[in-house]
């Protein structure tokens, strides 16, 4: 199966290149796994034109209709392998292989989780949130606990503190530099002594159970807890990402791997909808202008 461009993932980003490449004409195929991190989002208010706010699922179902509108075939799966093949590429999804001149990358990533049960509903009771940048105003004047070593967790803690005076960071550290409760204390944060032994979410948010069985209960947690960057496909191919494991790119989304473009949070380190958008309008316009013209008539 012939393909002037396949996307790897059928996120965000992968689908409003489709929707660009459709609209360029190109004949564009999506390969999707199906879990894309927009589907835990139960409501965004941060993403422009949706004053009211808007779900994930829902997102995602208008991108695909769009990208659907305009040609673009879907083809849910997972690409295991991507080989060079000539100057493109052949992707192996199943039995399957997919060849094109170009690909794009928009795998994304996985968040860690805190180490708890029922992590996905309370994510979607908004009690677990990932990205304070999205959704800190909703935590406005809630109890916050930011969860992490304190070296990644303090400038996230120090980050909600335009929303709240009750912010608490859950240090994961086993040793604790006494030093950093007053820097933290200076700012406003308090440091837990202790990293949790327990955290359960409870009906209104969570409960956090020091070393000493002391119990502190938060509203929403920030876990700071890193991420899986899903870029396998093309660092096999020697592509070149930075320290957090993102594929790095040029200023028209290019990898350092030939014909091989990325976009949205496989590439970025401000992980948005609307960012992930924006990376997607600048690859699908450059795959355009790379590929052989396909004027008509
Ligand atoms: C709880 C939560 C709330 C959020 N709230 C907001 C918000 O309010 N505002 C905001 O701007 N952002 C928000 N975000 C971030 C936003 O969801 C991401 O920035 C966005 O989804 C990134 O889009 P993407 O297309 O790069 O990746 P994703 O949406 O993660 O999509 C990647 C897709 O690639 C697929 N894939 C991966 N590997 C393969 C493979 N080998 N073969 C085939 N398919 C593959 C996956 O299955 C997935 O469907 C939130 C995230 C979370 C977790």
């Amino acid at each position: 199966m012939n393909f002037e461009c396949v996307i790897i993932g059928g996120g965000p980003a992968g689908l409003t290149a489709a929707t660009y490449l459709g609209r360029f004409r190109r004949k564009v195929l999506v390969i999707d796994a199906g879990d894309s991190r927009a589907l835990q989002i139960p409501e965004s208010h941060n993403y422009p034109g949706f004053a009211e706010g808007i779900s994930g699922p829902d997102l995602l179902r208008e991108l695909r209709r769009q990208a659907e509108q305009y040609g673009a075939d879907m083809l849910q799966g997972t690409a295991e392998d991507m080989l060079r093949d000539g100057d493109g590429y052949a992707l192996k999804v199943g039995r399957r292989t997919m060849r094109a001149p170009r690909v794009l990358l928009a795998t994304g990533l996985i968040d860690i989780s805190p180490a708890m049960p029922g992590v996905r509903q309370a994510v979607a009771q908004t009690s677990i949130r990932y990205c304070p940048v999205c959704d800190a105003y909703e935590a406005t004047d809630k109890a916050i606990a930011v969860y992490g070593s304190i070296e990644d967790a303090e400038p996230k803690a120090a980050f909600m503190r335009t929303y709240s005076d009750r912010v608490t960071l859950l240090p994961t550290d086993s040793e604790i530099d006494p030093r950093a409760a007053e820097r933290l204390a200076a700012i406003g944060v308090t440091l837990a002594p202790s990293a949790p032994r327990d955290l359960p979410p409870v009906d209104d948010g969570i409960c956090a159970t020091l070393q000493d069985c002391e119990e502190l209960r938060f509203d929403v947690l920030y876990p700071v807890l890193g991420c899986d960057v899903r870029a396998g496909l093309v660092s096999a191919l020697g592509a070149r990402c930075n320290d957090v494991g993102c594929v790095v790119d040029d200023d028209k989304q290019r990898t350092t791997v030939a014909n091989i473009y990325a976009a949205g949070d496989v590439v970025s380190d401000l992980h948005q909808l609307s960012v992930a958008a924006g990376h997607a309008a600048i690859a699908a316009t450059a795959i355009h202008k790379s590929l052989p013209n396909n004027f008509r008539g």
